[in-house]
């Protein structure tokens, strides 16, 4: 390619809206263009990149056997209705609805898609396990787009599932993909860390890890042990230790302690004033959206009532536990009350769980609901700070670095990190409710076990910018590189350096090597300093020294600069 035509803006400067260093460089260098909020073009370079990306994986995937596939973005509403996601999904959803008034969303996930069409595609035995994938535009209404590529609206994403006969099968399907996607993630230089994460919110026991690159300007934060192996994300750290609630939450008045016992704050709602149970679970539903996974209704000083998103078992489990155990003393049980389905999925919003407490004076939920109905009514005896830490990243309760090991004599450290991938059992979650079943070796029917396994591929092409640059520009390892070598002429207007670097050019390319010819009329500062920015791994200067038949050969990550006979760089290139 030749660099007077190639579509890469550079820039001096960043714009002030770009807060990272990926963002800033990705502009800067001429990858990206923002065209609204979370919405990006991928120009040429930021193009070759994430095909590299989309190689790798496409490779690692159809090493395992993986078949890849293409599916709508566009998807009936009514396959979420049909698999209960529709009311819990919220407002990442984006919904359209097409000329007869019919409702359709544009895909941020495929779990209702791809399981229906399994479901009617396959109905033996024989033709189970099945994994497939596809590399695909999704789309989620983010409250807050950021980071550039790294939390976008649109964005490009690997999203595999698999199919199986049984648990076992699954199993073996699921650590196949751990092991495809530590090949992925090394073959694209990322430092990074494959840690447990929290089934339960994303409603299911299976297994479930997320691959997380490390950086300090990640959202998530990782908890890692100083001797053993044991790492897992906060949430999963946080359910491991919230068996041992601390003597100074014990000490809180219930019915703090109590509500506290289950579900960890982190960040206070105030309810709106509610006349009826209708309008408290229309609140719950629409207002509060993803956001409010529990919700304790107390009355005279007690929970009266529970309130739940849905088929959320775990926080189901907790509450049942803790009635059980008498921690949490309710009417009885059918005042736990099932508001909408989960967050769940992989694409499910994995909600704060914000324990919102009503106090009121009358005994009875109807009661408290009209009793807690006063102005500021609805968070009394709640303590900002105490009972409610500020939402911050890290902030759960029971969790803090330095605390034990879960499973040696260890501490516990915290760090910063992406999310770049998330693998998990999804078990019958989906098969059940859209009736993907098949017949067995016995003739009987039984529904698939299935898995699911994401890649955000542009947030994974922005977190290698993220890692991978130095003071003067991105540093790309040759596997990702939107070129492999970059010629650059002292002067274009030089006949002998114009003629050995076309010649030089043609010969790479035709060896297969990807080559940017930097053939503009520009000052070799110029050349040089976007050269560094726009990161290929490989530089080759043609100047004074061509008159002794030596060109300047340079690595990006290196100091020092060769001198070589065109033919060694020639060597060195291929
Ligand atoms: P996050 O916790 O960052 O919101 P998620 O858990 O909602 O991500 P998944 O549903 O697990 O995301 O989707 C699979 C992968 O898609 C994620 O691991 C991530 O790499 C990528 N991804 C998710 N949301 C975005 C986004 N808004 N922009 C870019 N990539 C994303
Ligand atoms: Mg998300
Ligand atoms: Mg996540
Ligand atoms: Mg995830």
């Amino acid at each position: 390619m030749k660099q007077r035509l190639l579509l890469a803006p550079t820039l001096r400067e960043a714009p002030s809206d770009a807060e990272v260093v990926s963002h800033q460089l990705l502009l800067r260098a001429g990858y990206i263009r923002q065209v609204a909020a979370g919405v990006y073009h991928y120009l040429p370079l930021g193009r070759r990149v994430l095909r590299k990306l989309e190689e790798i994986i496409r490779e690692e995937m159809d090493r395992i056997g993986a078949q890849e596939l293409l599916m709508p973005a566009i998807q009936p509403t009514e396959l979420w209705q049909a698999s209960g996601r529709y009311e819990v999904y919220g407002p990442e959803l984006i919904r359209l609805q097409d000329r007869h008034g019919r409702e359709f969303a544009l895909g941020p996930t495929h779990e209702e898609v791809v399981t229906t069409l399994i479901g009617q595609e396959i109905s033996s035995y024989r033709k189970l396990p099945l994994t497939v994938y596809q590399i695909q535009t999704k789309y989620r209404d983010e409250k807050r787009p950021r980071f550039g590529l790294l939390r976008g609206r649109e964005f490009l994403m690997k999203d595999a599932y698999s199919f199986d006969i049984d648990e076992e099968g699954l199993d073996a399907q699921y650590w196949s993909m751990h092991n495809a996607y530590h090949r992925i993630f090394t073959r694209a230089g990322l430092r990074y860390l494959a840690v447990e994460a929290d089934a339960g919110a994303i409603g299911g026991e299976g297994d479930t890890h997320e691959f997380m690159a490390l950086t300090d300007i990640g959202e998530d934060t990782i908890v890692t042990c100083s001797s053993c192996q044991y790492a897992s994300n906060l949430e999963r750290a946080y359910a491991g230790a919230e068996q041992h609630a601390s003597q100074e939450e014990q000490a809180l008045e219930p019915p703090l302690a109590e509500a506290r016992a289950f579900v960890p704050p982190m960040e206070q709602v105030s309810t709106p004033q509610v006349k009826t149970m209708e309008e408290l679970m229309q609140f719950f539903k629409q207002e509060a959206k993803q956001m409010i996974k529990t919700m304790i209704v107390v009355a005279d000083g007690k929970p009266a009532a529970v309130l739940l998103r849905g088929d959320h078992e775990m926080n189901e489990t907790k509450v049942k536990n803790a009635l059980q155990a008498n921690e949490l003393e309710l009417a009885d049980e059918d005042t736990i009350i099932r508001v909408t389905g989960a967050p769940h999925g992989f694409a499910g919003p994995v909600g704060l769980q914000v324990p919102v407490l009503i106090d009121a004076h009358a005994a009875g939920l109807r009661e408290a609901i009209v009793g807690a109905n006063q102005v500021d009514a609805h968070l009394r005896h709640v303590v900002p700070g105490r009972d409610f830490a500020l939402p911050q990243v890290g902030d759960y309760r029971n969790v803090a670095e330095g605390d034990p090991c879960p499973r040696c004599e260890g501490t516990l450290q915290f760090q910063k990190g992406i999310e770049v991938g998330h693998i998990f059992k999804l078990g019958k979650k989906y098969s059940e409710p859209l009736h993907a079943a098949f017949l067995n070796e016995q003739g009987r029917e039984q529904t698939m076990t299935m898995g699911c396994y994401g890649i955000g591929i542009s947030r994974l092409l922005a977190t290698c910018a993220e890692q991978l640059n130095d003071a003067n520009g991105l540093t790309w390892p040759s596997e990702i590189a939107p070129f492999q070598v970059h010629i650059i002429p002292v002067s274009i207007k030089d006949d002998a350096q114009r003629d050995a670097c076309e010649q030089l050019y043609a010969k790479l390319t035709a060896q297969g090597v990807e080559v940017l010819l930097d053939d503009r009329d520009e000052r070799i500062g110029v050349k040089l300093k976007d050269a560094d920015l726009i990161g290929i791994p490989l530089r080759i200067v043609c100047g004074r020294d061509l008159a002794e038949g030596l060109v300047e050969v340079k690595k990006r990550t290196e100091a020092d600069k060769r001198l070589f006979s065109i033919e060694e760089a020639m060597q060195e290139a291929l």
